[in-house]
Parts: structure tokens; sequence; C-alpha cells
């Protein structure tokens, strides 16, 4: 059977479904669903994405059998509607409208009022009784068609427009230069003149007459439609967006309606429930005698639906009627467009609607209650996004009408949060501002590394160029700072320090305000409010944690940390990273610089024995923190080099303050370079070398804990050996460490006990986990480094090629950054290996992961699905990382009934071991 091309919809006959939406496109289903529900939809036809697909493959041709099946569809339209196609008496007139799978705001084409020709008018005028409105919708027509259909430049047409308001309908009116002429307050005959003004433009830039024929029009527009799809700023928004394997767009032919006759019509636009509060709240803007655009175009100032309650209660009975069919058939919160035509209410479009992250959980915990979804449907309707944004600060939603007034242009929303300041654009100027207590925002055609500095110090990041994966845009989200890039209407002049958006110019020093949330700018400072966590946010991850089975951890190194991700919900700590606190005051650096630099070990003892009372210090606070919850402590880990100054004048300083000579310091700091630091002595072997360095630090761990214990703290210690590599190594080590301990608690006389464990780094450890378990009590996956080593990748480096490496374009080699999210099939296998080898020779090991991708959604599920007991990120992603852990547990738990089989032995043999296998609380 050949390939069917059209689906037909009208009520009474729908061909497509909701669940069709990668064939009839967003647009195309969701308007199919609403007929077979029974909402009242003007009728029509969509011409499916596979056939975008081949018209492109066919190099523009539209596939053989698809004229007559639109010619066929278009008699049923006809047979349905009772009218003709463009016919002089009664006319049928269609919109032709694009409709991905996935939204596009602004990308596509959509041409209204198809089929109005000079014939065909009069029969519209006769038929409606009102003429201005035929020659209105014409004049509309041309302007859509001229524009879409052959690409002539709007302008022209608008231009036209506006000169005319200005010539004629102000004199006629003899209003006010200062009062603003609408479209509606040009007369009939002033339209007229202007069809023909915009018919002799069309001729002037096509060379040929405005169409008569209305099937020549009807492929003009089904063309200018498909066109859109390869238009570059659509290419670039699906290459931004990460849009991938979508074959093209639909296009929907349907029936046309009228908001545009008078008083008892108009057009509008609503969200079944606040899209930014989330409240189950009626939210939209309704305009009367509009078409189409006119809404959001801010022709006119639209009214809110308690006003159009008012004026017309009618028709808005029958949309309240359509939101609560909609909401209970589709259960989530929808966005419509409407449209009114004298006093019956059609409906245009439906689809899932966009939400700030805090109606996201609103509305997935208020519909869980309600009973529309469950509970586990609503966790996974939340997004790691939302999580993100909750925490940013948001503009202040009272400011409705400043928003509206300030607005000025919409780039791509890179990161969330908003952010207000004054505007620089450099980055030296962006520091210098800040350093004396200015706000600013940072504008920049891109950022390259240089700008780094400045970006810091900036409230947030304006980019005229880039996408989601830019420079500014990688760079900010790794702060969690506000950021639009690819803001594309942005023409930044440097020379003379301003920026300008079509004729508004913006100058360094004027105040800005970025809300990353949505990529809109605004020309003022906007009130800006740190969001409550809303009640919704508890109730929601409250959910997620009794359904989660991997334990979440944080990477913290002070108590501030520690306290901090246990106010997000950490269970204890994955990492903590003893170095960073040498590095805290002047005294513990020149400590352990006179430790490094030291000769013999008897100097080296005595630089240590400095160190001791601080690190046990550190220790007994984090511990405190953590109460009850496990801590993993790693062992220093970083070469020494890292710790002592390179430049003469700081060796000099140090050399006179231990009293050596400055040629010894510099002698030392030189036996220490390393060709490839990465690779060289760091870790575990520094304590090889040196175990009085692992003596100080498990003695300050253990003389800590016994301290903590005393003080009635429930201390659980975990002391980790940093990138082993060997059974041997860290047997050594293992000695060393249990011996030291051993004998502290003996001596304290109480009974304190703690694990010895090894992160698995290098690939080595991994390919001999089962050796390792013999002595290891618990793996951590150290990911980063092991990630580096088994790409042969330095991250440091990567910047600079990777991209390629992910860019679809160039290679795409890898679907995301390895960095960012777990390279699930190569660095996986290791650390699925690694599990298995290890859990055969101790049963009970205990698996975690710490680097980054313990806190990304994707890596998070891959190390549920392979048996960790807990995934261990930094504070801030704790939530996303309990999120993460129950929507892989549900989605695990979907696909076993899918698959129709009772639970996989093996899933149930690691399920029934409860809470040994568990580091919950
Ligand atoms: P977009 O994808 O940009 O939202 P649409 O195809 O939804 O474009 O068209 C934009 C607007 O045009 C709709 O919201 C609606 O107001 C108007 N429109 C589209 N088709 C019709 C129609 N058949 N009758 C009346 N208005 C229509
Ligand atoms: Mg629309
Ligand atoms: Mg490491």
């Amino acid at each position: 059977m050949p390939k069917k091309f059209v689906y037909f919809f009208t009520q009474s006959h729908t061909e497509g479904r909701k669940e069709m939406k990668n064939l009839l496109g967003g647009k195309g289903s969701g308007l199919a669903e609403m007929c077979s529900i029974g909402l009242p939809v003007p009728a029509g036809f969509t011409l499916t994405t596979d056939v975008c697909d081949l018209y492109f493959k066919n190099d523009r041709r539209f596939p053989k059998g698809l004229e007559a099946e639109v010619v066929k569809n278009l008699k049923r339209l006809e047979k349905t509607t009772g009218k003709k196609f463009a016919a002089a008496d009664d006319p049928l007139l269609v919109s032709v409208r694009s409709g991905a799978p996935v939204s596009m705001p602004g990308m596509m084409e959509t041409i209204l009022n198809l089929g109005l020709t000079d014939r065909s008018i009069e029969g519209l005028a006769r038929k409606t009784g009102n003429r201005r409105f035929a020659i209105d919708a014409y004049r509309r027509f041309i302007t859509m068609y001229g524009s879409t259909a052959m690409g002539l430049e709007r302008e022209a047409f608008d231009t036209a427009l506006a000169r005319l308001k200005e010539e004629r309908t102000r004199r006629r009116l003899h209003a006010p230069v200062e009062r603003k002429i609408n479209d509606t307050d040009i007369s009939a005959d002033e339209l007229e003149e202007l069809v023909k003004v915009y018919k002799a433009i069309y001729r002037e830039k096509t060379g040929r007459d405005f169409p008569q024929d209305p099937l020549e029009q009807l492929w003009g527009a089904i063309r200018a439609v498909f066109d859109s799809w390869m238009a570059d700023k659509a290419v670039t928004y699906r290459r931004v967006e990460n849009l991938r394997n979508i074959s093209g767009t639909a296009v929907n032919i349907q029936q046309m309606v009228f908001g545009n006759m008078g008083e008892r019509s108009g057009t509008g636009v609503c969200f079944t429930r606040d899209p930014n509060t989330g409240e189950n709240t009626f939210y939209g803007d309704y305009l009367i005698n509009a078409q189409g655009e006119d809404v959001v175009a801010g022709i006119r100032t639209p009214m809110k639906l308690a006003e159009f309650e008012k004026k017309d209660p009618v028709s808005y009975r029958q949309l309240v009627n359509v939101r609560r069919v909609l909401e209970s058939h589709f259960k989530e919160m929808q966005d419509l467009e409407f449209t009114v035509e004298e006093g019956k209410l059609f409906m245009l479009q439906c689809r899932t609607g966009k939400r700030s992250p805090m109606a996201a959980f609103k509305i997935a915990v208020d519909m869980a209650q309600e009973k529309l979804i469950s509970k586990k449907e609503a966790i996974l309707r939340i997004k790691d996004k939302d999580i993100e944004g909750i925490f940013y600060p948001v503009i202040d939603p009272a400011q409705r009408e400043a928003m509206r007034q300030y607005y000025l242009v919409t780039g791509i929303d890179a990161v969330p949060g908003a952010a207000t300041g004054k505007v620089v654009f450099t980055a030296h100027d962006a520091e210098a501002w800040t350093a004396r207590g200015e706000k600013v925002i940072m504008v920049r055609k891109e950022t390259s590394p240089e700008d780094v500095g400045g970006m810091h110090a900036a409230q947030g990041i304006l980019t005229a160029t880039g996408g989601k994966t830019s420079h500014a845009a990688v760079v900010a989200r790794g702060w969690g700072k506000c950021c639009i890039v690819g803001c594309e209407k942005l023409t930044i002049d440097y020379e003379r320090e301003q920026f300008a958006v079509g004729q508004t110019v913006v100058h360094k020093g004027e105040e800005i305000t970025l809300n990353g949330s949505t990529g809109d700018v605004f020309r003022t400072a906007l009130k800006l409010i740190r969001p409550e966590l809303p009640a919704a946010y508890k109730s929601l991850l409250e959910w997620a944690d009794d359904i989660r089975r991997l334990g979440v951890r944080t990477n913290a190194d002070t108590p501030y940390d520690a306290q901090r991700a246990v106010e997000l919900g950490a269970e204890g700590i994955g990492l903590c990273r003893t170095e960073h606190m040498f590095f805290d005051t002047e005294e513990r650096r020149q400590a352990i610089q006179e430790m490094i630099v030291a000769d013999t070990v008897e100097e080296r003892i005595r630089a240590l024995d400095r160190l001791l009372p601080y690190q046990r210090e550190d220790f007994k606070g984090i511990f405190t923190a953590m109460d009850g919850c496990p801590v993993t402590i790693r062992l220093i880990d970083p070469p020494l080099h890292e710790f002592v100054p390179h430049d003469e004048a700081k060796q000099r300083e140090l050399a006179a303050k231990i009293g050596i000579s400055y040629e010894l310091v510099r002698a030392r700091v030189e036996q220490l370079h390393e060709a490839n630091p990465m690779l060289g002595h760091r870790g575990c072997r520094l304590a090889i070398t040196y175990p009085e360095i692992l003596d100080m630090q498990v003695r300050a761990i253990i003389e800590a804990a016994c301290e903590c214990q005393q003080q009635g703290v429930d201390v659980r210690p975990e002391i980790m050996v940093p990138l082993t590599m060997d059974r041997k190594e860290l047997q050594v080590l293992d000695t060393r460490i249990r011996k030291v301990s051993d004998a502290i608690i003996a001596a304290s006389g109480r009974k304190l006990s703690y694990l010895v464990g090894t992160m698995i780094e290098v690939p080595r450890a991994a390919l001999l986990a089962d050796q390792i378990a013999q002595v290891a009590e618990f793996f951590s996956f150290g990911t980063n480094d092991l990630t580096q080593m088994t790409l042969g990748i330095s991250r440091d480096d990567a910047g600079k090629f990777l991209p390629d490496y992910v860019d679809e374009k160039k290679a795409g080699v890898f679907h995301d950054d390895p960095f960012q999210s777990l390279d699930q099939e190569g660095v996986g296998m290791l650390v699925r290996m690694g599990i298995e080898k290890g859990r055969r020779i101790r049963p009970k090991l205990k698996v975690g992961i710490c680097g980054e991708h313990g806190g990304e959604p994707k890596s998070v599920e891959f190390c549920y699905r392979v048996g960790m007991d807990y995934v261990s990120c930094s504070p801030f992603r704790v939530p996303i990382a309990r999120l993460a852990a129950a929507q892989a547990r549900i989605k695990e738990e979907t696909a076993d009934r899918n698959s129709r089989r009772p639970v996989s032995r093996k899933r149930q043999t690691k399920t029934n071991k409860g809470p040994t296998r568990r580091t919950k609380r």
C-alpha cells in the first residue's frame, strides 16, 4: 500500500490521534485529538512530516501522489464545510500552518486567509455583510503570502501600512499626534487603497501579479512551510536545542474562522493553569476583533481572561468548558490558542504548556493530589532544569506591566535565573565596576577564555552569537550564572560602547535585566526575588526519597558545605578532599610548604605535626555537621608542586620564613617539576614515598572521630585511598592506616569502627577490581580521572577539540561531553566490570561514585542500573541526584512491567538485600 500522506480532521471523521505526534507534528496531532474528543475545531487536513522528509530528499519536489491526495482532501473539506474553495459567493478560506513534532517557537511559517482573490473577496464581503473585514483579511494575506511564500521583506508592507495610518487615517480622524492610530481605526476605503499599494509592492518585487489562482496560492504556501524547516534560523535552532532525528514539519490546512469580524469576535491564547506560579487558575490574553498573531505581536494591549468573561460571558463559558475537558483528557497543563467568531468558540491549537520551574513543581504535585496523575508520574515530570531553576533569583512576577513595557529582545535561554545590572562590554570593565560595588551585565558578541574573570564578576552574561554549548553558556552554567546567548538581533558596537536592537540603543552603564529562564531581555532594572522553596518542591522530593533506592551523598570539604548539603538532602559525604584545607590560612600554607621542602624525615614530621591540629579541627567540624552519616575522607591527592610557590619573590619569602636558603627552596621546587603531573607523583604514590604524611592525616581523622564520639556525635569515618592501581600498593597503605588508627582507638579506650577503601579511577584498578576488593572495604569510582585515563584525554585541554567530538556536524562521536555525562559505553564498561569483580570477592562491598557525574541525571540512572549504593555530587546538585535516582527506579519498574516478565532475578536479589545495600538513612 502506498504511504498515506494526508490525514483529515473534523469532529465526525478524524484520522489522526495524539500519539501520532511524530507523523502529524504537535499541532496536527493536537488538532486531531481535540476533534476526536468532540471539541470545536475548524475542519482541515494535515500533510505528514514524511512528506517534508521526502520533499527535501527529492530536491524540493513533492512526492508522487501527494497532489491527488491534497485535492481529494480539499474536496472533502469543501463538503464538510459546505463552502467552495475561494468561490465567488461564499468562499472557503484556509490557513496553512507549520507544525513540527517539537515546538520551535517563532521558527516556522503560517499563512492565514488563503484563497482570497479579487473575486472571492467580494463573496466574503457579501456573505458576511462586512466589507471592511474582508478587505482587512485580504491585506493580511498579501503580506503573509508575500513575505513567507515569496520571501519579500515584510518591512515594505509594514511601512506602507504605517504611512497610510499617518497620512490618511489620522487626518480623517483629526487625531492629535500623541494619539496612537490602531489598525482598527483604518476605514474600509483606506484598506482598499492599501491593498492596491500592497499589490503594487508585490508586482514590483516579484515581477508578477499577486496570484489569483487559489491552487497556486495553496501550493506556494505549502512549499513555504516546508522551506521554513530548512531556513537557517530553524536549522540553527535545532542544533542549539540538540533536537535530532526529526524528519521535518507537518503542514496543517484548516478552514479559516474569523476573530476579526467585529466586537463579538476575537482571538486569544491561554494556559489551563498559571505557567508562572502553577496556580490552578485560568490564565491568558484575549483581543477583541483581531486575528492570529495580533495577540502576541503587541499591536493592541490584550485583555485578561477575567475581563473577557465580563465582556463576552457566552464565549468565555465555552472556553472554560474546553479547559476542563482538555485537562482531564491530557492530564497536563495545556497551552491553548483559540478564536471566537461571532460568539462561537473555535479551538486552533493545544499543547503541553511551558512553565516556570516553580510552576512545574506546583502543577505536578497538585495534579497528583487531584488524582489526575500518580505520584510517580509527578516525579517523572520534573526535569533537572526545574530543580536548578528553583534556586535561582527570578523576576518578581508582580511587575507584569513593566515587563511588557521594557521588553527589548529575546535570545536563547542558556542558564536560568534572572539578573540585573549595568551594561558593560569588556571583562576589564566588568571586574573594575564590580570591584567598586556596581552590579554589571556583561554584553559580548561572544566570550572567550580571557573573559572568564569578567564573566565571573558579572551578574549575568548576554551574547549576540553562540548556542547552548557556546563558551559563554558552558562557563556560566558551571557557576549557575544567568546567561542568554545567541541573541542575534543584538548589534554590538564595541567602539562606541553601545548595542542596538533595531532602533533602540543601549549604552554602557544603562541598566538591563536578563531572564535566563526565557531568554528575555528588558531595558530596565526589574525587581528580582529569591524564591522561597515552595511547598510543592518539598513534597515532591519527599516522594522521590520514598521511591529511590540509590543513596545520595555530597562532595564537601568544609563544615559549611556539609551543612548546606544536609539541608539539601545529602545522606553523607562521599568525597571530602583534605588538600583544600592546606590552603586555608597563611599558617597552614607555610606548614605544608615547609613539609614539602624539608630535606629529612625528621624535618618533615616536625612540619606535619604543626598541620595535625588544623586537620583534626576541620574533621571535627565535618563529623559534627554530618552526625549519624558516613563521611568518606580522601587522603592527599594532588602532586606536591601545586602547594609551593613558583616565582622567585615568593620562594625567597618562604626561605626567609623557614630559615633555609633560597637556593635550597628553588632546587626543591625544581625537583618537583613534572612533565605530566596528571600522571605523576600524586595520589597514593605520595603516601608510598612519604608515609609520614599518611600517618598525620589518619591520626587527624581518627583522633577527631574519637573526640566527636566522646561528645555524643555518631561518627562514621571512611578513609579513602586515591588513585590506587594495585592490590599490593593498597595493602601496604591499608596496613599502615590500620596500624595508626587502631593504636589511637586502643589508647582512647573507646570502640570506633571505620572503613578503609579506595577510589577506582585508574583503568588498571577497574581491571583488577577483584584483587583490590580483597583489601578495600568500599569502592568509590572517581569518574573524572577514570574518564581522562580511559579516553586518554586531559580534561584541562579537552575544551579545544572535544566540542567537535560532540558536534554532530563535525565528528559526533559522543552524544554528550563525556566529562559531563558519563561515557556509559566505554568508561561505563570499566565501572560495571569493576563492580562485578569487586562484589564477587566481597559481596557487601559498598560502591559509590564521586565527581561531577554523580549529579548528572543520565549518569545517576546508570549508577543505579549497575547497582551502586550511592552517588556523591556537589551540594547544589544533591536534589537533582535525589530526583534522578527516583526517576531511574520508576523507569526500571515500568520497563520491567512492559517486558511482562517478573522482576529479573538479579534485581530481586539486589532489592532483597535491604538495608545493607543502601546507604540511605
Ligand atoms: P504558530 O505555530 O506560530 O503558533 P499557528 O499555526 O498556530 O502558528 O498560527 C498562528 C495563529 O494564527 C493561531 O494562533 C491563530 O490565531 C491563527 N490561525 C491559524 N489558523 C487559523 C484558522 N484556521 N482560523 C483562524 N485563525 C487561525
Ligand atoms: Mg500557534
Ligand atoms: Mg582523582
